[in-house]
Order: C-alpha cells, then sequence, then structure tokens
C-alpha cells in the first residue's frame, strides 16, 4: 500500500502542463497543508473541504480564519464556520467573505486601464453529511447547499487608496443564486481515506442587470468606443469587432479528488487534484492542479504543515492546541491556532485560524 501510494504521488507530480493559480483557499490548516484536505476532512474544515466530513466533527467546533496581508489581491477575506455533530453525521454553517477580480476596464478618453470591476461576495453555506451503517460503515456522504449573493464594485486603480482605505466601490448591482456540492469520504483502511468533493454540480450562474462592451480578445469598455476595439487598433495594429456583454459569472463544476495517507497517528500525507479536467470558472481553460501536503504533530501540542500548492506555490505553517488536564473537571474545551503561509514569487500571503471544540 505504502509503495502504491509513492508511486502515485511521484507520477503525479511527474505529469506535465498544470500550472498554480493566485488565490489561496480556507483554513489555515487546509492551506497550510498545500490545499489537499478533499480526503482529510477530519475537523470543522469540512464545511468547505468535504461536507462527508461533517461526521468526523468533535462535538461543536467553531472556527474562524482571517487573511492577514494581500486582501487587496487575494479573494479571500475572512471565513467562519460552525458545526455540531450527530449521532454518525454532523451539519454547520459557513461563510465566506470573498472580493473577485473580474474586468479591467479600458477608459478611451485617458488611453489607459483605469477601473477595475471587482464582484463583493458573500456566500452562505448549510453542510451536512455523515457516516453510513451497514456495507456503508466506512463510506460518508455530505451536501453543502450554497446562497452566492455578490454585488459589483469598482474601483479606480489610479487611487486605490484613499484616506487608508480601499476606493471600492458599489455599482448598485447584485446577484444572487444558488450551489450545490457533494461530497464522498472512504476509509479504504485504518490508514488509508478516499475522498471526492464535486463543487458547484449545478453550475450555478448569476447575471448581473448591465451591459458593457468587450472585444473578442477582451479588452473591456463601460462606454462604447464604436464598432472597433481601440486597444486591438493601437497594439496590434488591427480591428477586431466589439460587441455588447452582459455581465454574468459562472461556477464550473469542480472535480476534486483526494487521498490521504495517515502513516501513524501523527502524520497526514494527502494529495488533491483542483479542477480535474474541468473549464475553468471565469470562462477561461484552467488546466487541472496537483496539490501536495503534509501535517506532523510533533508534541501533543504542537504541529508542523507543509505543501505544494499546485506547481508554482509552496506553503508552510503550524498549529498550536491545548489539552485538557487529566482528571480536569473544567469545561472540556480545546482552543487551537493554526498559522499558513502561501508562498509565491518570493512573496506571501499569511493566513490566520481560530478554532474551539467543545
Ligand atoms: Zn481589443
Amino acid at each position: 500500500m505504502k509503495r502504491l501510494i509513492w508511486y502515485v504521488v511521484v507520477t503525479i507530480l511527474m505529469l506535465p502542463g498544470y500550472q498554480g493559480i493566485t488565490e489561496a483557499c480556507l483554513g489555515a490548516r487546509p492551506l497550510s497543508m498545500g490545499g489537499a484536505f478533499v480526503a482529510v476532512a477530519d475537523d470543522i474544515h469540512s464545511c468547505y473541504w468535504n461536507p462527508a466530513g461533517m461526521g468526523n466533527l468533535q462535538g461543536t467546533e467553531l472556527t474562524y480564519m482571517q487573511t492577514l496581508n494581500n486582501k487587496a489581491l487575494l479573494n479571500y477575506q475572512n471565513w467562519t464556520a460552525g458545526g455540531i455533530k450527530i449521532g454518525s453525521g454532523g451539519i454547520g454553517v459557513s461563510q465566506i467573505k470573498a472580493i473577485n477580480p473580474y474586468f479591467d476596464i479600458y477608459d478611451a478618453a485617458t488611453g489607459t486601464y483605469q477601473y477595475t470591476y471587482y464582484t463583493n461576495d458573500d456566500w452562505m453555506t448549510l453542510s451536512i453529511g455523515g457516516w453510513g451503517t451497514g456495507v456503508f460503515e466506512n463510506t460518508a456522504m455530505g451536501v453543502n447547499i450554497r446562497r452566492y449573493s455578490q454585488s459589483l464594485e469598482k474601483r479606480d486603480d489610479f487611487k486605490l487608496w484613499e484616506n487608508g482605505k480601499d476606493t471600492r466601490e458599489g455599482m448598485g448591482y447584485e446577484a444572487e443564486v444558488n450551489g450545490y456540492d457533494i461530497g464522498v469520504l472512504h476509509k479504504l483502511s485504518d490508514k488509508v481515506n478516499l475522498g471526492l468533493l464535486i463543487q458547484d454540480v449545478n453550475e450555478p450562474r448569476y447575471d448581473f442587470n448591465k451591459d458593457i462592451y468587450v472585444c473578442d480578445r477582451g479588452h473591456a469598455f463601460e462606454v462604447s468606443p464604436g464598432a472597433e476595439c481601440p486597444v486591438c487598433l493601437k497594439k496590434y495594429d488591427r480591428s477586431v469587432k466589439i460587441e455588447p456583454y452582459h455581465l454574468h459569472r459562472r461556477h464550473a463544476r469542480n472535480f476534486r479528488p483526494g487521498i490521504a495517507w495517515m502513516p501513524d497517528e501523527n502524520t497526514t500525507i494527502a494529495v488533491d487534484i483542483y479542477y480535474f479536467n474541468v473549464k475553468d470558472v471565469y470562462d477561461n481553460e484552467m488546466q487541472s492542479e496537483v496539490r501536495i501536503g503534509i501535517e506532523k504533530w510533533l508534541t501533543e501540542k504542537f504541529s508542523v504543515r507543509a505543501g505544494c500548492y499546485g506547481k508554482s506555490m509552496h506553503t508552510i505553517g503550524f498549529g498550536l492546541k491545548s489539552k485538557p488536564e487529566e482528571g480536569s473537571t473544567a469545561p472540556n474545551m480545546l482552543y487551537q491556532i493554526d498559522y499558513g503561509l502561501l508562498e509565491s514569487d518570493g512573496g506571501g500571503t499569511h493566513l490566520l485560524s481560530a478554532t474551539v471544540k467543545f
């Protein structure tokens, strides 16, 4: 088994043609494990990573994650999640706050890309999942029901900050839609889990009640610049037709298979594939990405983690958790602090999570 897993890991690493993306993920612990968590899903992070893992909660778990820097560059700002174990299952609610860059808008008057459109996203998710019985004793299933709410915002790129505040401003366009995820977790043995997360099974699409103008090459304009694209004319010395474009986004179905191996009770090694051969969320082709991570508890209270978040980015982090005193009569509450660093091109994004379990 050991040899087979190493073989799979090495083979995947040698596959050509996948690339990194510049988005972080949810939870300092999953991030610092390279974003390979679909088959791990053993705590409240299951709310996002695999709802089948909701049956692995230890009683009630609450977590809050904050992105510490690069918030203007990064999509996820913060994440709050809470869940309760019920029998062999669990139920949870979570909220994601995200800012997603949408369009660079070319301003014909100044001859530059002066504005950027963003979507300001507030996503609420209900997660339900748990372990089966009988022949399905080693298999868990779960669903996420997500309400995507977003509002369109605009930012003047020549005036990013004003009085220490981001100059993004609401444009009065909002959109809502429901998305559904399905998760499966299977214990192959005491030491090996298989996981599968299918995000946005229904491929939700949301529309803003606004049209802009876009050329074939993606140059975008707020006001019609005429029949021909002025950027293409200037840049490529050729004309390309301009068409009206209705602002919308669609979340593509995302297959995320994973495997987790626990060679001993203090060590987890996980591999996930992100976007298993599916098209990009934002209408661009996106190639599959392999994520690999390791977590090792060096003592009962301290763990180190590291991973490869796609081909070009690395992650590192640690976890600290409390341990109840032997024979203590105090409420049995556990605290955990996790830190994760996403490193790319010498830069870094820091994530911090605080979790309580009781
Ligand atoms: Zn153009």
